[in-house]
């Protein structure tokens, strides 16, 4: 890894444009919150939902301000996509900029500095020291999907494999690479065909080895596909949207072994646990693992519309030109925000961040589980973390979903203004995703506001 920017000293601690608190002055929502959600309700399509209906108005560091004037830590990041910060300086100036001097011309027209520099970037920091390209494109299923797109033109097979408990989209494919067909994809098929669904490592649920869950997993892919027939296998090295599941020591590897074996695109879906969120740039480090190809999206351009596909040189550029692409893929104001998202990374240290966060949140939320047994597990790595809520002394037998707690403590926390969200695919599971600007004095404010909540359970 080289240094793109190496501080003369210590950098200065950063100037917040909305102090860091919580602040609640209105009943959540507010009454300017409850217009704007009447506007919208006869113009705004019913199926795209709000988690929580508060009209934001500015957004700094991990807080949010509504048009009620009330402000919430967030812990969602718009889904670990603010992950250096909202409206960090550095993004808002970089992108300001770039608007003054061009904002499209589309990269396949007419190319332009700033998306070179960011393959630069992604070819240096993703796992693994091998030649890579990349193309840019808009979202995080987009880039799934160019994924697949490049893995079986490489590779002439069919097969697409994906794991139990999955997310990887929106779009057509995507849906059908998804564990949970509710809410993504009820009533939108027909789906595409040929993708399959391995079991996956889950150890709080499986109680598997990584060695034992390979194995299964090996033995799905051989049995129900075939080598010979497989394009690739995309995984998420800490799965997101399903529960923040971190595989068993060895899963990843030795599916990257097999894959390696049997002439198989080994994809890491890091949409959501790449770019620093868990104190290295990319999770797949964490387990030693060196994917084929990387996917980047969420948090890569400081909350500006950007994703993209990374890898081996030999596989990228078996597309022939012209085959990849699109309009906005890789736009040079979403471009010169990621610039800026690396180098603030690294001028400002946030992996060792990322790091701080998950220690202070994993030692706080340990406390919590000596009281509340209805916490069956804390897991997950840096600024990724969450626990899975069982029902009452259920936590060491039949680890039975408890839903219900999760939806209360989700509730309770938005009344007291601090911004938290759900996942898992039993629906489950409380996931904290801060942005890396989260202090040590706002994670334990949160976490008392939690320890209420979950007092309140009864
Ligand atoms: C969010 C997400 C996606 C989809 O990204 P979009 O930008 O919403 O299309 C894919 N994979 C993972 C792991 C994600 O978290």
């Amino acid at each position: 890894m080289t240094d793109i920017q190496t501080p003369a000293e210590t950098p200065a601690a950063p100037v917040y444009s909305v102090a860091q608190e919580r602040r609640i002055v209105t009943a959540i929502p507010g009454p300017k919150s409850h217009e704007l959600q009447a506007r919208r309700a006869k113009v705004v399509s019913a199926g795209v939902s709000s988690a929580l209906p508060v009209y934001i108005e500015r957004a700094n560091g991990a807080v949010l301000v509504d048009v009620d004037g009330n402000q919430f830590i967030d812990f969602g990041a718009g889904i670990g996509v603010t992950t250096i910060g909202h409206t960090e300086a550095s993004v808002v100036e970089a992108a300001a900029a770039q608007l003054q001097d061009v904002i499209h011309t589309l990269f396949t027209i007419t190319p332009y500095e700033e998306y070179v520099r960011v393959a630069e970037l992604l070819a240096e920091r993703t796992p693994g020291t091998h030649e890579k390209r990349t193309v840019l494109v808009n979202s995080g299923a987009e880039a799934v999907e160019n994924g697949v797109k490049i893995a079986r033109k490489h590779t002439g097979r069919r097969a697409v494999a994906v794991l139990d408990h999955a997310y990887h989209g929106r779009t057509n494919l995507t849906m059908a690479m998804n564990y949970k067909a509710h809410p993504y994809a009820t009533g939108f098929g027909p789906f595409a065909g040929d993708v399959y669904h391995a079991p996956s490592s889950y150890p709080y649920r499986d109680g598997l080895s990584g060695a034992d869950a390979a194995a299964r997993t090996i033995g799905y892919l051989e049995k129900v596909i075939g080598a010979s027939d497989l394009a690739c296998l995309v995984v998420e090295p800490i799965q997101g949207e399903g529960g923040f599941m971190v595989p068993a020591d060895g899963f990843l590897p030795m599916l990257q072994a097999w894959c390696t074996e049997h002439g198989v695109v080994m994809i890491a879906d890091e949409i959501q646990s790449g770019m620093a969120r868990t104190g290295r740039y990319f999770a797949s480090e964490h387990f030693g693992w060196t994917p084929d190809l990387v996917l980047s999206a969420k948090g890569i351009a400081g909350g500006l519309p950007l994703a993209g596909v990374t890898g081996r040189a030999e596989i990228m550029d078996s597309a022939h030109a012209g085959g990849l692409g699109g309009t906005f893929g890789g736009n040079p104001v979403a471009c010169a925000a990621a610039i800026a998202v690396f180098e603030s990374i690294e001028a400002n240290d946030l992996l060792a961040e990322a790091t701080r966060i998950g220690r202070t949140l994993t030692a706080g939320l340990e406390r919590l589980k000596a009281r509340y047994d209805v916490i069956g597990e804390i897991r997950g790595i840096g600024a990724m973390v969450a626990i899975e809520l069982v029902q009452p002394g259920t936590g060491s037998t039949t680890k039975v979903p408890n839903p219900e707690a999760v939806s209360a403590l989700v509730a309770h926390a938005a009344q007291q203004g601090v911004l938290l969200l759900s996942a898992g695919t039993f629906g489950n599971v409380l996931r904290f995703l801060p942005s890396l600007a989260v202090s040590d004095a706002l994670i334990e404010d949160a976490l008392h506001v939690l320890d209420d909540g979950f007092a309140a359970l009864g």
